[in-house]
């Protein structure tokens, strides 16, 4: 896909689907800003990215405070002239039933998965209205469709993305600016490691050969098939496409 004269931030860009995301977009040739909270990993990925060419830069934000999401809209303005791609991608996923899990955490898990996507977009419609377009691709979950226990805040947050994305969309659709879902299903990065590793107490590598077991197509997605359809989305190509939900999960959700 040709991105050549675009400008996309994407959110928790520094590992897994984001990450994917990111390479994916400035090797078809946009500018990216990956905004993310861990500095380290972000400026690494940054440096990696400049070193073949790619034109990148680093901001170092956390999509629940006010300040920083008006910042990477600032930033991404402030290097590259405008913004026309957004993906809203930041997520956590702690495990627990609305009695085991703490009114903090259920704070904390809305905050980065909802209340992120609405900050982040809050400041950077209006950069894209003066573009005159573009494209929001916002990162739910199959749990945000179907789901299974002891993922109360987790689902909330992404059933609660889905229908955002929907009223996103028909709010500004009359402004060229569109607006996406993607859910995906079980995908193989740092984030289901690490449930793998709280669920398993220590055996992890079985609970994924299990998880693997589950899917449909026999294996887990790689953040890099689930980036080309947020990639997809976000280009001229789903010129048509808005306020749509698409899952990415080997079939998964089909499953009775
Ligand atoms: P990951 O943990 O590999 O990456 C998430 C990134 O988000 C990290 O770089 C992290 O630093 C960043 N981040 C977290 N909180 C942040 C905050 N407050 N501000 C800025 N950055 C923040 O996870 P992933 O698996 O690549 O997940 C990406 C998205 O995909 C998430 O929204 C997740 O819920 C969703 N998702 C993942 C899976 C899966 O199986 N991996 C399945 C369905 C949905």
């Amino acid at each position: 896909m040709d991105f050549h004269n675009k400008v996309a931030i994407v959110t928790g860009g520094a590992s897994g689907i984001g990450r994917a995301c990111a390479l994916a977009l400035a090797r078809d040739g946009a500018a990216v800003v990956v905004a993310d909270k861990d500095g380290p990993t972000t400026r690494a990925l940054v440096e990696g990215m400049r070193s073949w060419g790619g034109r990148a830069i680093a901001c170092v934000a956390d999509v629940t405070v006010e300040q920083d999401a008006a910042r990477i809209a600032n930033e991404t303005v402030a290097a590259f002239d405008g913004i026309d791609i957004l993906v809203n991608n930041a997520g956590i996923q702690p495990q627990g039933t609305v009695e085991t899990t703490s009114l903090e955490t259920w704070n904390a898990t809305l905050a980065v998965n909802l209340t992120g996507i609405y900050l982040v977009s809050h400041y950077v419609i209006p950069e894209m209205r003066r573009r005159g377009g573009g494209s929001i691709v916002n990162v739910s979950s199959i749990h945000g469709l179907v789901t299974a226990p002891n993922m109360a805040a987790y689902a909330a947050s992404k059933g609660g993305v889905i229908a955002l994305s929907r009223t996103m969309a028909l709010d500004f659709a009359s402004e060229g600016i569109r607006v996406n879902c993607v859910c995906p299903g079980v995908v193989d990065t740092p984030m289901l490691r690490e449930a793998a590793r709280l669920a398993s107490a220590g055996r992890s590598d079985e609970t994924l050969k299990q998880w693997q077991h589950m899917q449909p197509l026999g294996r887990l997605g790689t953040p890099e098939e689930v980036a080309e359809m947020i990639v997809f989305l976000a280009s001229p190509r789903a010129s048509f496409i808005t306020g749509s939900v698409y899952s990415v999960d080997g079939g998964l959700g089909a499953r009775f």
